[in-house]
Parts: C-alpha cells; sequence; structure tokens
C-alpha cells in the first residue's frame, strides 16, 4: 500500500449525507465542517465542529462526493 496522499491527516474527508435524527430530512454535510450544520428542515443540528473533524449528529447514510 502506497500512502498517495502524504501530509493530509484525515484522507477520508469527504461530503456525507446526513439524515436527521429528528425529521429525517436528508442532507449533505461536509465530515469536516468548521461551523455547525443545522437541518434545513427543522433546525436540528446534523453536525457540530470540534476543532478536527466535526461530529456529525445525524445518520450517515452514504457519501455524497462532488466533482
Ligand atoms: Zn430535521
Amino acid at each position: 500500500m502506497r500512502k498517495a496522499h502524504v501530509g493530509v491527516p484525515e484522507p477520508s474527508s469527504r461530503f456525507q449525507n446526513a439524515k436527521c435524527s429528528s425529521c429525517g430530512e436528508v442532507q449533505v454535510v461536509y465530515s469536516h465542517a468548521t461551523t455547525r450544520v443545522n437541518c434545513n428542515s427543522c433546525g436540528n443540528a446534523l453536525a457540530t465542529a470540534t476543532g478536527s473533524k466535526a461530529r456529525i449528529d445525524g445518520e450517515i447514510v452514504g457519501s455524497a462526493e462532488q466533482g
């Protein structure tokens, strides 16, 4: 296995589909969001910034890679 991403501490950063635990709305949340992300539908917190990798409060239902 060769390291293709030397210098990137968290190569798993990506956009993910997070399902709101409150209303079930699914929206894209960046795994390393630096600000709190709220559900567009009900305002429930979907992701909370922790300083490095955001804590996803909703249920991850898949990735949403862009590009
Ligand atoms: Zn919601």
